[in-house]
């Protein structure tokens, strides 16, 4: 008979989502990987009661060794500066509800709708304006997409589709090429954009699996894949690889990064993060100012501070290493730029 060993890996399941099991959910186990003082515990568990820790060991493995206020850590390490109620913090601060036009489809912009796919992410970042999203009934995770379909269908203005969520790299192969299969059959659609933070957190996710997905979608579209780095630090060679990988695919890569205290509120920092996507053929597209979601007050950096700091990269950096600063004000057709 033959031995089956309980943790034998399944080799029917992709290996990314073994990374994704494997994920450090336990903050103890965090602070324990990381060599940093059991102070941090109490605060640490108090918040992830409200929003889960999550980040898996390949994004750990880039972190500095007892350092509290390493940048990756900082965006991941639950706090209890998140749960202090502040004036102007709010569960939904850039109104995506209201922008719902069927369940998990936010028709903000014009030209374009954004699917919420799913809740899952990679990594649960602590700053995240949807981390108190209602994910259960706004979302397209467990439909057909039949609502999703039959409004993109009726609007020939809406040229491109956003996957956003959670994470759209977080469904299965399948289910992305099915979903490429039902926006394909709508003949005005012509640009996909995701907008995926795998890559960086999780780049296993970009695999032979999904570069096959890919390459099946429709020759009509366009593939635009935005992805999330705050910090040059992010980037590593697997990293490199997986987005190499990707551009292969015929995908346009660009990246959003949000200006975060602590993280990269400097010259340097920003300086470096434009450097590294260069070397990996990412252009940075936006830097965004703090959404302000109830509990990431302490992220915030002043628009002076922003500006001035958008004013030194772009005299140091070559036009196309700029992102654009931008913020999501409720109510306008676009997002509000502040420095281009
Ligand atoms: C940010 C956002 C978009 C995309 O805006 P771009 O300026 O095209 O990047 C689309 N829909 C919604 C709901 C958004 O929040
Ligand atoms: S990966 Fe994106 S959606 Fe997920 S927690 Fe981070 S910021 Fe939020």
């Amino acid at each position: 008979m033959p031995v089956v060993l309980a943790h034998y890996p399944n080799p029917e399941r992709p290996s990314w989502q073994h990374a994704l099991a494997r994920a450090i959910r336990d903050p103890q186990d965090l602070l324990d990987e990381l060599e940093l003082s059991h102070e941090l515990l109490p605060a640490a568990r108090r918040a992830a009661a409200r929003f889960p820790l999550v980040v898996p060991r390949g994004f750990v493995a880039r972190m500095r060794r007892g350092d509290p206020s390493d940048p990756l850590l900082r965006q991941v390490l639950p706090l209890d500066d998140e749960l202090t109620e502040l004036p102007g913090f709010s569960p939904d601060p850039v109104h995506d509800l209201k922008a719902e036009v069927a369940p998990g489809v936010l028709h903000k912009y014009p030209g374009r709708v954004l699917l919420i796919t799913t809740g899952a992410c990679g990594v649960h970042c602590r700053y995240c304006f949807r981390r108190e999203f209602p994910y259960e009934t706004s979302s397209t995770e467990n439909s057909t997409w039949r609502e999703a379909t039959t409004y993109i269908s009726g609007d020939p203005s809406i040229r491109e589709v956003i996957l956003s969520g959670g994470d759209p790299l977080s469904l299965s192969d399948r289910r992305l090429g099915l979903l490429f299969e039902a926006l394909g059959s709508i003949p005005h659609v012509e640009r996909i954009r995701i907008h995926t933070r795998q890559p960086i957190v999780l780049p296993e996710r970009v695999d032979t699996g999904l570069i096959a997905t890919l390459g099946q979608r429709p020759p009509s579209f366009a593939l635009v894949v935005v992805i999330h780095a705050n910090h040059a630090q992010e980037i590593d060679e697997r990293v490199a690889i997986a987005l190499g990988q990707l551009r292969q695919a015929g995908a346009m890569l660009l990246n959003q990064a949000v200006l975060l205290r602590g993280v990269n509120d400097t010259e340097e920092a920003l300086v470096a993060l434009s450097e590294s996507l260069a070397r990996v053929g990412v252009l940075p597209y936006y830097l965004n100012v703090l959404d302000r979601v109830r509990g990431s007050a302490h992220f915030e950096v002043d628009e002076a501070r922003g500006l001035e700091l958008m004013a030194a990269l772009r005299a140091r950096l070559p036009g196309y290493l700029v992102p654009r600063l931008v913020s999501d004000r409720p109510g306008n057709s676009s997002k509000t730029i502040l420095s281009e």
